[in-house]
């Protein structure tokens, strides 16, 4: 059976104009003004904005972490995902020590395969770095998984000191890496200073991922990313002075990638010391940043310097993050956003911040769409691409 939307606005990455769209079977099979079509289902989207499918590309469900496994798991944060009109997820399959990256993927693929609501795909988060991973990277790139992630901080995920020799070799495969950039060494200075200090609460979270430990990971990544001579992603980049780094690094003619998250655009450091234990719902990292690098984030969307907003969904319940009440180093660190992401960006971003709606599209949809190796397939509303449609 067909089915028809009439009357609506598509919008894509350049324009926003008025036509009809025909679909059938999950595909699209024409985008043009006045289609007449008998034997399709009809729906009129007369006044509404019609949206490709939104993609978050950066969700962590059903993660093992901080003692205690996120709240939702691959069942509920793709339902939650498809009520906000995210039609596809891009989650981190994580590599564990001693393993290989195929064995993470097929970790990973156990947990979503058959709980899913939406489509997903994965990145790989490397810990284990060694001669046979290496190997491995041509034949993963080729089955499809084309983005890795890489941690400049925890313990457990530390690669800082391997990511010049990771970037050689994604760049021979054919892969790209987001990296997650705080300094590991003044943060866990910054804790001991702290508590020393006898502060425990969720305040002292703030205190200790000050801006500058954003500033000088992204710095020294893309120090290392020009000589490895490879782009690089910024993932969830929350503060000006880590935006100073990637100024600097274009201005060497460097090719680098941002994504920023809808809570360093809404909510400010003031978070961190609401009243009681509220404050640990906002305990994440990066953290939340200042009043001027919330708003100097929403001119970068609006100047086009940053490419995608994804969410870092890492859900916990009250309960959850109460195993942090007398220590907040405990406090497990995340928050939702999976199913609110479009409706945040065009409530606080088209209506509030000067956002076009084509610029919306870029952000949650055709962007990572194109830089996750899913693009004419998702991304776009055009003949032969993937059905996947919000009527907003
Ligand atoms: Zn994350």
């Amino acid at each position: 059976m067909k089915t028809l939307l009439k009357g609506g606005t598509v919008v894509s990455g350049t324009k926003a104009v008025a036509a009809d769209v025909l679909m059938e079977n999950g595909k699209i099979l024409a985008v043009e003004p006045g289609i007449e079509e008998e034997k399709a289902d009809v729906i009129d989207v007369t006044g509404r904005l019609l949206f490709p499918g939104f993609i978050d590309a950066h969700t962590h469900f059903d993660l093992h972490v901080a003692g205690t496994v996120t709240a939702d798991d691959f069942e509920s944060g793709t339902k939650a995902a498809i009520a906000g009109g995210t039609t596809m997820i891009i989650d981190f399959a994580t590599q564990y020590q001693g393993e290989s990256l195929h064995q993470a993927l097929k970790n990973w693929h156990k947990k979503a395969d058959g709980n899913a609501s939406c489509d997903y795909g994965f990145h790989l988060a490397v810990s284990d770095w060694n001669h046979s991973v290496s190997e491995e990277l041509d034949t993963i790139v080729s089955e499809g998984v084309t983005s890795f992630k890489l941690y400049m901080t925890y313990d457990e995920m530390y690669m800082a000191d391997k990511i010049y020799q990771i970037l050689k070799r994604l760049k021979e495969a054919g892969g790209i890496a987001g990296v997650h950039c705080e300094n590991k060494g003044i943060i866990e200075a910054l804790i001991e200073e702290e508590k020393a200090k006898g502060n425990f609460t969720v305040n002292a979270h703030k205190k200790t991922r000050p801006a500058a430990v954003e500033a000088e990971a992204a710095g020294r990544l893309l120090k290392i990313a020009q000589v490895a001579d490879c782009p690089v992603i910024i993932v969830h980049l929350s503060s000006e002075a880590g935006y100073k780094e990637i100024a600097y690094a274009r201005e060497r003619g460097q090719e680098v990638y941002v994504e920023t998250c809808p809570q360093y655009l809404i909510f400010n450091e003031d978070v961190y010391d609401l009243p009681g234990f509220e404050g640990s719902k906002y305990v994440i990292s990066p953290t939340i940043k200042k009043e001027s690098d919330r708003q100097k984030l929403w001119e970068l969307l609006k100047t086009d310097q940053i490419q995608t907003v994804s969410t870092d969904h890492c859900s916990f319940t009250t309960d959850q993050k109460a195993a942090g009440k007398e220590d907040f180093t405990k406090i497990p660190n995340g928050m939702p956003g999976v199913e609110a992401r479009p409706a945040l960006v065009y409530s606080f971003g088209v209506k509030q911040n000067g956002l076009t709606v084509e610029q919306m599209c870029r952000l949650l949809s055709e962007n990572p769409a194109k830089l996750y190796g899913v693009y004419p397939r998702k991304g776009v509303i055009a003949p032969g691409s993937d059905a996947d449609l919000v009527v907003f």
